[in-house]
């Protein structure tokens, strides 16, 4: 499906492209491989309308995830945010806290995967911060009983 052009609804950066003046008539679809599951996908030429003149990105920006990717990626943002927002007010006692380190490494570690630069550096102070942590699940696995040696020695 293609849809007309209505180059003065773009942005002023697309404007100064050259794809202003020798650009198509129309947005055709077209198809891409999403990056991160690898199926084919269609960026419509209605959805490249609606990107472009509607949303104004710019002229030349592409998909490279399919539109379930693109949902996941945008929790994964918004999950990031949160823990962001927790660590800001807690920070003291999170940075001692094995399973929030974790856990927000672990979503950090999962940016790349969509091609998004997302807290490189954080991610790096993360993994420092976490190797200087006892890891909690070894302390779960020792034996629990409260006041053991003490009971024991007479
Ligand atoms: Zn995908």
């Amino acid at each position: 499906m293609s849809s007309n052009i209505e180059r003065e609804k773009w942005s002023e950066a697309s404007k100064r492209s050259y794809a202003y003046h020798y650009g198509r008539a129309a947005y055709e679809d077209i198809t891409y491989t999403c990056r991160k599951c690898s199926i084919q996908a269609v960026f419509t030429g209605e959805e490249q309308k609606n990107s472009y003149e509607v949303k104004k990105n710019y002229i030349w920006q592409r998909r490279t995830l399919c539109s379930l990717c693109n949902a996941d990626l945008h929790k994964l943002k918004a999950k990031n945010v949160a823990l962001q927002e927790r660590w800001t007010k807690e920070k003291a006692a999170l940075q001692k806290d094995a399973v929030f380190l974790t856990e927000w490494l672990a979503v950090l570690n999962e940016f790349p995967s969509y091609g998004a630069r997302v807290g490189g550096a954080m991610a790096k102070k993360l993994g420092e911060l976490k190797a200087r942590v006892p890891n909690p699940s070894i302390e779960r696995t020792c034996p629990g009983k409260p006041g053991h040696a003490s009971h024991v020695k007479r």
